[in-house]
């Protein structure tokens, strides 16, 4: 069996109606937007022809999209837009990185306060922690992630939304894992800062949207040469925005309940399969979650040994662990759950979609537990150093 694909919160494979139509862009129509000739106009009408059905899948109207080079870029534009000094960003302790990091840096370089809410066993966030939270003055912005990339937790987006909107703080929602796993509206409609990226729901890579309500504060990330209404500049990636437009439209038309449910029950298989065999546990299953994201702990394996294992018996995932400068840190959203170190060192995420077949479940049944068997076999314990094992072939 070729490789078994269970990362796709990592990233998704281009759908070949995605592919067809960005061609064209990548090909004949090859024109700046910005140009005044005919054969460029065609171009900037197909840019809005994306831009609403990027609007669609949002709940928000065309005018309301700025196109940006993926998830990351707006994300920094919607919390780089936060300038004063003392003024204060609340947000979760269970943020991706291009929150985490970049409100890090807005805390040293500007004197934001970042106040970080913390999330329960369950992974959901503390609801009277926020209460209490938004009562203090001087919240300038609410950031938050509907669905988490490790866990696939889905936070209740629009009570959050609603509470901070009686307190009078505007919201923005990273949408980046939600967006084609689940129905957006109607909570979506309610946000006021949304971002979403291209490559997570089978469009392209470097592109994102970053929807700002109308009457909402904005200011530019990059400025440049007038382009997304001065919003954004920059020569447009073309075919990425006919991508992205494409991607969102497939999403809005086809990928409904049905195609969830059984992505849902392949993962419940999965996840049957696996604590039946083994001493495994699965995070935030208490917890509303996505329908394809599972994040299971293997108490007592390093997680980075189990991935290399199952790597050479074909299967793909990843770990809830970030590796910086080479030194293997546990995940901060998993040990923000409560987990130890070592038990966020010994956690794998298996994320499905929709192209996802029960024989690769099977597959992933046969092979996970044979590779935790061979891995405990031979490996330091936990709290010692990591030891990679790679049987030679
Ligand atoms: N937010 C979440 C929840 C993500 O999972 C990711 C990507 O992993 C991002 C933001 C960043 O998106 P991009 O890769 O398009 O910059």
């Amino acid at each position: 069996m070729p490789n078994v694909y269970l990362d796709h919160n990592a990233t998704t494979p281009l759908l070949p109606e995605v592919r067809e139509a960005m061609q064209v862009y990548l090909g004949d129509q090859w024109f700046n937007p910005s140009s005044g000739h005919r054969g460029a106009k065609l171009v900037r009408k197909a840019i809005e022809e994306s831009r609403a059905q990027v609007a669609r899948l949002l709940g928000a109207t065309p005018e309301e999209i700025i196109f940006t080079s993926g998830g990351t870029e707006s994300i920094n534009t919607a919390l780089r837009m936060v300038d004063q000094k003392g003024a204060r960003i609340l947000t979760t302790a269970a943020e991706h990185s291009a929150a985490y990091e970049t409100l890090q840096e807005l805390a040293k370089e500007r004197g934001i306060e970042v106040v970080s809410i913390g999330v329960g066993a369950d992974g959901l966030l503390d609801l009277e922690e926020l209460a209490r939270e938004l009562k203090v003055e001087g919240n300038y912005l609410l950031n938050i992630l509907w669905a988490n990339n490790e866990t696939g937790v889905v936070q209740p987006l629009a009570e959050i939304i609603d509470m901070a909107h009686q307190a009078g703080v505007p919201v923005h929602v990273d949408a980046v894992q939600a967006a084609g796993k689940m129905p957006l509206s109607p909570a979506i409609a309610a946000a006021d800062y949304v971002s979403i990226s291209g490559h997570k729901i089978n469009g392209p890579k470097g592109i994102g949207a970053l929807m700002v309500r109308k009457a909402r504060r904005f200011s530019s990330l990059i400025s440049g040469g007038g382009q997304e209404q001065k919003r954004r500049g920059g020569t447009e990636n073309v075919p990425g925005i006919i991508g992205l437009g494409k991607a969102c439209e497939l999403i809005v038309d086809g990928a409904g309940d049905e195609g969830l449910s059984s992505v849902a029950a392949k993962r419940d298989r999965l996840e049957k399969g696996l604590t039946d065999q083994l001493e495994c546990r699965v995070n935030g299953n208490e917890a509303p979650r996505l329908a394809n994201t599972s994040s299971i702990t293997f108490p007592g394996c390093h997680a980075e040994g189990l991935l290399l294992l199952l790597e050479d018996a074909g299967l793909i995932c990843s770990t809830g662990s970030a590796c910086s400068t080479g030194k293997l840190q546990p995940s901060r959203v998993l040990t923000a759950m409560g987990l130890s170190r070592a038990d966020a060192k010994s956690t794998l995420r298996f994320s499905l979609s929709q192209l996802t077949t029960d024989q690769e479940i099977d597959h992933a049944l046969e092979v996970i537990p044979k590779a935790v068997a061979k891995l405990k076999s031979v490996q330091s314990p936990i709290a010692g150093p990591v030891v990679v094992y790679r049987p030679k072939s």
